[in-house]
C-alpha cells in the first residue's frame, strides 16, 4: 500500500534525518535505573536521540526545542512484551480460548492481506503510544505489513512472523516462517535500528519439533530474538506432557529455543522444575494479567519466577484477545491478580511492576543497556504522564510517598500527554503527530467491514 494513503504519512518529525536536540524541563522524573532514583523537579536532555543529561534542578540548556514538564511524571516509555497488531478488536467476548481463536485470529489472518496488516499495525501502535508504550514486540500472521506501520509512525517494534505448519495448527493457522526466512536472511535488519524482525511460533501445538529447532537455529544464526506463547491455558500446557511426555519449557529446551534472547508469553501453568529451567537458561516470561483475566486461562506464577530470577515483562496481548491496548491497565491488573489469587496485600508492589513495564522488559529483550530507564546514554525513548488533574492529586513524596502507587492504581493511558521515540516527538499534548488520525480511523472500519463479512458469527450474547 502506498505510504502516502494517509496524508502526513511517513512525515515522521524528527525521526527520519537527525533528531534534534531536546529539553524536557521541569517534570518529576522518574529513571527506573538501578537505584529507582526519582528528581522531584529536573532537566532532560537529548540530542542525537540519546539521554545526554539529566539534572536536579530545572534551567534552560538552549537546545533546539523545549517541552514543559511541570506537574508531570517523565518516565521511561513503557515496554509491550505481547502484542498482536490486527485490524479487529473487541470480537467474541465470552468464548473460550481455543474456540475464539479459531474463529477470529485464524479466520481474519486467512482473509486480510499485507495491506490490512499495515493499517491494523497502524491502529495497534497509534493506540499503543497515546497510551505511553514506545517499544512493542508485535506477533503477527502478515509481518511485511506490521513492519512498515511501525516504521511509519515512529515506534520501537520488534515484528515477529509466525511458525504455524503442523495438522495441529488448525484450518486457518496462518505460517509465514518458512516464506520469510529466506528474506530475512537475504535483506538482515540492522541491530541498531528502531523496527526490527524477529523470529517465532504461534502454538507449540501448531508448529513441529523440526521447525522449532529450525527456528532456535536461525536466529542463533541471525542474532535475533524468539517469541511464542507457551502454556496459557491448562489445556494448551497439557498439549505436550500428553503428545510429547514431556512438559511445555524442557520440550522447548530439547528443541533449542529457550535462551537469553527468548520471550515466552503466558506460562500461567508451570511447574518448579520449568521455573528452574527458565531462570538457568535465561528465557524471559511475558506476563499478560488482563488477557488472562478475560479469558479466563490461569494465573502465572509471578512471585515465583522473580524470586527465581526469571527476567518478567509485561504485555497486553493482542486487541482482539484482550481488547485494550493500555500498559496502565495491565500495571493495575498484574498487581490486582498476584494480591487476590494470593490473598496477600503485599505479593507484588507498584515498583515492581513499573519495573516490569520498564527496564526489566528492556531485560526481556536484551536491550537493557539501550533501553527501559532514563539515563545518561540510552536511547531517549520517554513519556510525560500529565498529574495536573483530580485523580492524580495530591502527590506525596518523602515518608508517606505516593508516586509510584499514583502511577500504578490511579494513572490511565490516556493522562499521557508527550511521548518521545529515538529523541523525536511522536505525540504531542495526546496528539499523534506522524499520521492523520482521522484518515485512518475511516480506513481501519472499512477493512474491519469487509474483513467481517467472510467470518461467520457464533458467539454468546
Ligand atoms: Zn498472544
Amino acid at each position: 500500500m502506498a505510504r502516502g494513503r494517509f496524508p502526513g504519512a511517513g512525515r515522521l518529525l524528527g525521526v527520519s534525518g537527525v533528531p534534534e536536540s531536546l529539553a524536557i524541563v521541569g517534570p518529576t522524573v522518574v529513571t527506573m535505573n538501578r537505584e529507582r532514583d526519582v528528581i522531584d523537579a529536573g532537566t532532560v536532555v537529548i540530542d542525537r536521540g540519546r539521554f545526554v543529561a539529566i539534572e536536579p534542578d530545572v534551567r534552560d540548556p538552549h537546545t533546539d526545542r523545549r517541552v514543559d514538564g511541570a506537574g508531570c511524571v517523565l518516565l521511561p516509555g513503557l515496554i509491550n512484551c505481547h502484542l498482536h497488531s490486527r485490524p479487529g478488536r473487541a470480537l467474541g467476548d465470552g468464548l473460550s480460548l481455543f474456540e475464539w481463536h479459531a474463529l477470529y485470529p485464524d479466520n481474519l489472518c486467512r482473509h486480510m492481506t499485507e495491506a490490512d496488516s499495515r493499517l491494523g499495525g497502524l491502529l495497534a501502535f497509534a493506540d499503543s503510544l497515546k497510551c505511553g508504550t514506545t517499544t512493542v514486540l508485535d506477533m503477527t500472521c502478515k509481518p511485511a505489513g506490521a513492519f512498515a506501520a511501525a516504521e511509519e509512525i515512529g515506534i520501537r517494534a520488534r515484528i515477529v512472523p509466525l511458525a504455524a505448519d503442523a495438522e495441529f495448527a488448525g484450518d486457518g493457522a496462518c505460517d509465514v516462517y518458512s516464506e520469510f526466512i529466506e528474506t530475512l536472511a537475504e535483506h538482515p535488519t540492522q541491530p541498531d535500528a528502531r523496527v526490527q524482525y524477529w523470529l517465532g511460533f504461534d502454538s507449540i501445538s501448531g508448529v513441529t519439533e523440526a521447525t522449532l529447532r529450525q527456528i532456535g537455529a536461525d536466529a542463533r544464526r541471525l542474532g535475533v530474538g524468539i517469541h511464542g506463547h507457551m502454556s496459557e491455558s491448562q489445556e494448551d500446557a497439557g498439549w505436550t506432557r500428553r503428545e510429547r511426555s514431556l512438559p511445555a519449557a524442557v520440550y522447548l529446551e530439547r528443541a533449542g529455543i529457550l535462551g537469553p534472547r527468548t520471550v515466552l508469553a503466558h506460562c500461567n501453568w508451570l511447574t518448579g522444575h520449568e521455573i528452574a529451567l527458565l531462570a538457568r537458561t535465561g528465557t524471559s516470561v511475558a506476563h499478560n494479567p488482563t488477557s488472562n483475566m478475560k479469558l479466563g486461562t490461569g494465573i502465572a506464577p509471578i512471585p515465583d519466577l522473580l524470586a527465581n530470577g526469571v527476567t518478567v515483562g509485561l504485555g497486553t496481548d493482542g486487541m482482539l484477545s484482550n481488547f485494550h491496548l493500555d500498559m496502565f491497565e495491565v500495571m493495575r491488573g498484574a498487581c490486582l491478580l498476584q494480591r487476590i489469587h494470593r490473598l496477600d496485600a503485599h505479593a507484588l508492589m507498584s515498583w515492581d511492576v513499573l519495573e516490569m513495564a520498564t527496564r526489566a522488559g528492556a531485560r526481556a529483550l536484551g536491550e537493557e543497556r539501550e533501553i527501559g530507564s532514563i539515563e545518561i546514554g540510552k536511547r531517549a525513548d520517554a513519556i510525560l504522564v500529565d498529574f495536573r488533574d483530580v485523580h492524580l492529586r495530591p502527590l506525596v513524596r518523602g515518608p508517606h510517598d505516593n508516586l509510584a502507587a499514583l502511577l500504578v492504581w490511579c494513572a490511565r493511558g490516556s493522562d499521557v500527554r508527550t511521548v518521545i521515540v529515538d529523541g523525536a516527538v511522536v505525540v504531542e499534548d495526546r496528539r499523534l503527530l506522524p499520521i492523520d488520525e482521522a484518515g485512518l480511523l475511516s480506513e481501519i472500519q472499512r477493512v474491519a467491514g469487509r474483513l467481517l463479512a467472510a467470518i461467520p458469527e457464533s458467539h454468546p450474547r
